[in-house]
């Protein structure tokens, strides 16, 4: 039993103890497994759950190896305290997900694995006991769909080629118009699943779609135990969703990126919706894309992924395109006779916008106003004006801690960074000249509402934004009040742009839009298409047609036009085009190092010394260190480099000698992270 490649010769006395030996993660910054010792080899598996001693306490961790011998000498070792119970044994799918991630996105194994867990099961405390209140009719066994749409041709298409696919990996790009039905492919394909005893996987974006596609889901399937995971949950709550998942008690798993991090011992579908959202990419800890891992998954399991969007991210629609991903297309909405809304724009350089709206749009919610029907205005910036300055001197409010402009509130008077949180109370007058006379520059969401409720007294306006909907609840009865009608004029952020169904929106005004267009992150443009397009989408999704109106300078720009005529395919066709051109992704692999120091020198200076740390390969390129765009946050100043290949292997390598040769975080004043696949530049 003693492996030779181990090249260890063991005394006499350690092989008579006949030990085993265990590989086991923990929790702690290091790349690399602890060994411990256990008598009874017989007693526990990979994927168990053992409590051991490290340094001075006991700690959790999870078998990943069994060896016959050591890579130290025996009497070194420590014993397991014992296997902690209750839990089923992480499977070895899971276990092979979690290596992937760790290498991938150059987080220790031991951390990559305990980010995974809920926080029960990182710790030694026993697990809650097993509910007892599951409701009778939750059985599983009636699993049989109830839907009141029948599907329409390519809806029924796409069931087709899906339900075909199961059983063998096979990822799919479901490319579906707002309101074409993606939900209802979803939920027939999972009833096939679940009619083979298997258990689906459904991620979604934000925890704010979560409870209306619960409802939904929980309407469609009455009799089957569904679990909800997010990081919002209490930390009871999302032991037991995780456990009725893992022990396959649930078979329905709904819930944003961590999801997919659940073990999952009989999986037959993996579901992303709207997988073109920068919010299924982790940005802080492991670093992984939600999306990426849930291919991931669905490869080491042997099933079919679908990835759903009207605006597929790009990386995907390439895939698409190079016929790695099968395209699956919903070209017209569900309901018969509902049509896309017409978009168009509002010239800006020829219509005066006094009160922040052009007349055109003003004009068109009083038309709406007088039919009943809902209009919702759209920008993307909450708070009451994003800049309070002194027109005597040009002063103007700003955080301490951030490069970045206080934002006004006027809910409470106060001056909030929408950086770092920071709060103060409104300056009477001008700290440089004395000025009293401090005016509030552009607009946010409250003070559009402020302007609406002067023009237009008698209609009942509702503002969805962070500000007035901090809990999930009160965003879910609102969103709620607003698809019953309620509400004339709906002044709203992003929060308001996705997933939702409003049958009596027929209106949406679009306000400072290009904003985004000026930015310079090379992903800007394909964001603002994908926000446009689904915040229009609302509208127009029963038999009166919907209309976009978007204000804007540059009505001639390509991505209006592509707006305007519904081209998904044009648009991205152009992006891609200009991606290749420039060598951006998905035309080349991408990482950041970033640092983040008290003073920018020492964070540049860090990058610097890092470029220079060791021979690159020539396939792989380190561009220049530059500060971001808001340099400080915080507190803290900030820099990055960019690294790119044609080379996915070359530049994973790299980075995983790389990363071990850089100083640790805390001995030089600088912090550090590699982030793989970056989609944020800020
Ligand atoms: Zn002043
Ligand atoms: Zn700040």
């Amino acid at each position: 039993m003693w492996r030779k490649e181990n090249g260890h010769i063991c005394d006499a006395k350690t092989q008579l103890l006949r030990m085993r030996v265990l590989r086991v993660a923990l929790d702690v910054p290091v790349a690399k497994l602890f060994e411990y010792l256990i008598d009874d080899a017989a007693a526990v598996a990979p994927g168990d759950r053992v409590a051991v001693p490290f340094g001075a306490r006991a700690r959790a961790g999870v078998v990943v190896e069994i060896a016959g011998a050591s890579s130290v000498a025996q009497a070194k070792l420590k014993r397991v305290e014992r296997v902690l119970e209750g839990a089923p044994r992480l499977p070895a799918d899971w276990l092979e997900q979690m290596r992937f991630l760790s290498s991938y996105y150059q987080r220790p194994f031991g951390e990559t694995v305990a980010g995974a867990l809920p926080a029960r099961l990182r710790s030694l405390k026993p697990l809650p006991k097993r509910r007892k209140t599951v409701p009778e009719d939750l059985t599983n066994s009636a699993s049989t769909l109830v839907s009141e749409h029948a599907p329409n041709a390519a809806q029924a298409c796409a069931i087709e080629r899906i339900g075909a696919a199961l059983g063998g990996f096979l990822p799919f790009l479901l490319h579906g118009i707002t309101g074409s039905g993606k939900t209802e492919v979803y939920l027939r394909v999972i009833a096939r699943v679940l009619a083979q005893g298997m258990q689906a996987l459904v991620l979604v974006p934000e925890i704010g779609l979560t409870p209306q596609l619960e409802a939904r889901f929980r309407g469609a399937f009455p009799h089957t135990r569904i679990a909800v995971l997010h990081s919002a949950l209490e930390d009871s709550a999302r032991t037991h969703a995780w456990l009725d998942a893992a022990r396959g008690e649930a078979v329905i798993i709904l819930g944003t990126r961590l999801a997919v991090l659940t073990p999952l011992p009989r999986l037959g579908i993996v579901v992303v919706d709207e997988e073109h959202d920068a919010s299924f990419k982790q940005q802080e800890g492991l670093r992984y894309s939600g999306r990426d891992a849930a291919v991931l998954r669905a490869k080491l399991v042997g099933c079919p992924v679908v990835l759903g969007s009207a605006t597929p991210s790009l990386e995907t629609w390439f895939n698409g395109r190079e016929g790695r991903y099968e395209l699956l297309t919903l070209p017209e909405r569900a309901v018969p006779g509902a049509k896309l809304p017409t978009v168009s724009t509002v010239d800006l350089r020829s219509q005066s916008a006094e009160h922040g709206l052009a007349n055109p749009l003003l004009d068109s919610i009083r038309t709406r106003l007088a039919r009943g029907e809902q209009s919702l205005v759209f920008i993307n910036r909450r708070g009451y004006a994003p800049v309070l300055s002194c027109e005597a001197c040009g002063w103007a409010a700003g955080c301490k801690r951030c490069s970045a402009r206080l934002v006004l509130h006027t809910s409470d008077q106060s001056l909030r960074c929408h950086h770092c949180g920071a709060r103060q109370a409104v300056l009477r007058e001008c700290p440089t000249c004395g000025n009293v006379d401090l005016r509030p520059l552009g607009r946010g969401t409250q003070r559009v509402e402020e302007t609406l409720a002067v023009l237009f007294p008698a209609a009942r306006i509702l503002r969805i934004d962070r500000d007035t909907t901090r809990r999930r609840a009160a965003l879910a009865r609102t969103l709620d009040a607003i698809g019953r009608g309620e509400g004339d004029i709906l002044v709203g952020t992003q929060l308001l742009a996705k997933g939702h169904d409003f049958p009596n929106l027929t209106l949406v005004c679009v306000l400072n839009a290009d904003s985004a267009l000026l930015s310079t992150d090379y992903r800007s443009a394909e964001r603002l298409f994908a926000t446009l397009a689904q915040v229009g989408g609302r509208s127009g999704r029963r038999e009166q047609p919907g209309e976009v109106l978007v204000q804007t300078r540059f009505p001639g720009h390509p991505m209006y036009r592509a707006l305007i005529g519904h081209d998904y395919a044009g648009f991205a066709a152009a992006q891609l085009a200009e991606r290749e051109g420039a060598g951006f992704p998905p035309f080349v692999h991408e990482a950041a190092l970033r640092a983040e120091a008290p003073r920018l020198a020492a964070a540049m200076a860090f990058l610097r010394a890092a470029a220079q740390l060791m021979d690159v390969p020539a396939s792989v390129q380190i561009y220049d260190p530059v500060p971001h765009v808001i340099t400080r946050r915080a507190g803290f100043e900030r820099a990055q480099l960019v690294l790119q290949s044609h080379s996915r292997p070359v530049l994973q390598e790299f980075l995983r000698l790389w990363s071990a040769a850089l100083p640790a975080s805390t001995s030089s004043g600088v912090r550090w992270h590699l982030d793989v696949d970056p989609i944020e530049f800020d």
